[in-house]
């Protein structure tokens, strides 16, 4: 069997490793902070511990290994990754700089199953999910590569290929390792975590109390264009995600954002804003409209830049925030998953 990733790890769970291998507990804080302060590559560079020591975590555990296939890096200063995991698949990762900092786009599973039509991490289905190392690896990896040009990683976005709340107790871990005030501690209201509506889990997240954000996947004003666009509406429709969302701002207190990919002509209407409106004007949110960018595989259009703002102005004349997202990485034509559906497609041939 192969030997567990040690970014799956907490400091606590290295505390008792060390203690179970005749060793003070202090030492798992020691690995802890060659980790993510030092952020060395191998046990061997763990100099203040011992020979032995370095052996039997060397014996016992393996670093997750992320294997650069492809680099893109856009004029705006985005630069995506297509990294190969041990086992052949690939993931994406994506460093933004924003002028507040650099943000990370990690991902949580090779593919997804959720099915979202405007979508093309899903193309290929679920292949597995990624243990909390593989995630955690992503963004010492973006760490790494900044510390280079002496920044760091400001915030963190759960947003790239999967379901985060689909691989529920991986995320949660990665959470809790990435705010840990001894790693590389990013603040919690710098971290978002986005669904496409899993209602259990958006019920759990609630009761977690964090501070960490929580944006939904909508895309939609109603069940029945919902379930077209999203297949995962048939399993949680509309209006049990709404009721979850209330009871995480009952909860929580904290604002939701809702996220909407804008696609011409099927849910970019006034009438949808209209709608939409009607539902979230009770709710403490903000809605991130999304020009969506074009799945070859996909018949949909990009909405006209007229009725975008047509689309935001409905929404604000309701009393409701809505932005549009700064496209980030345009030039390098990769939107979530394009560059892992390319590879497999060149890989297949
Ligand atoms: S948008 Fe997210 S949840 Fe939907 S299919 Fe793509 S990766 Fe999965």
């Amino acid at each position: 069997m192969d030997k567990p990733f040690i970014y799956d790890y907490t400091l606590e769970e290295l505390q008792t490793w060390a203690k179970e291998n005749d060793e003070p507990a202090f030492r798992g804080g020691q690995i802890f902070d060659w980790l993510y302060v030092k952020r060395v590559d191998s046990f061997e560079q763990m100099s203040n511990l011992s020979k032995e020591l370095r052996q039997k975590l060397e014996d016992q555990f393996q670093f997750v290994t992320l294997n650069e296939i492809a680099k893109y890096e856009s004029k705006d200063g985005t630069v995506k990754f297509l990294f190969g995991l041990q086992d052949d698949h690939a993931i994406e990762t994506v460093i933004m700089k924003h002028n507040y900092g650099n943000s990370v786009c990690v991902t949580t599973q090779v593919g997804c199953r959720v099915g979202c039509t405007f979508c093309a991490s899903t193309l290929g289905g679920l292949k597995r999910d990624l243990t909390a190392g593989e995630i955690v690896a992503q963004v010492v990896q973006a760490q790494k590569i900044l510390d280079e040009r002496n920044e760091r990683v400001s915030s963190i976005v759960i947003m790239g290929t999967g379901e985060p709340f689909e691989n529920y107790e991986a995320t949660m871990k990665f959470l809790r390792l990435m705010i840990h005030e001894k790693g590389l501690n990013i603040g919690q209201r710098h971290i978002t975590v986005s669904t496409s509506g899993i209602v259990p889990n958006i019920y759990k997240f609630a009761d977690e109390n964090t501070q960490i954000n929580l944006a939904i996947s909508i895309h939609a004003p109603n069940d029945a264009l919902r379930s077209k666009l999203m297949p995962v509406n048939r399993r949680f429709p509309f209006a049990d995600v709404m009721d979850a969302l209330r009871y995480y701002l009952a909860k929580t207190g904290r604002r939701i954002t809702f996220e909407y990919a804008l696609i011409g002509g099927v849910n970019d209407r006034p009438e949808h804003a209209e709608e939409l409106a009607e539902v979230i004007k009770d709710m403490l949110c903000h809605v991130n409209l999304i020009p969506v960018n074009h799945v070859p595989e996909r018949n949909y259009v990009r909405t006209p830049r007229n009725d975008i703002f047509e689309f935001q102005r409905i929404l604000e004349g309701k009393g409701i925030n809505a932005t549009i997202r700064r496209e980030q990485g345009h030039d390098i034509a990769a939107a979530c998953g394009q560059l892992r559906a390319k590879h497999m497609e060149s890989n297949a041939r």
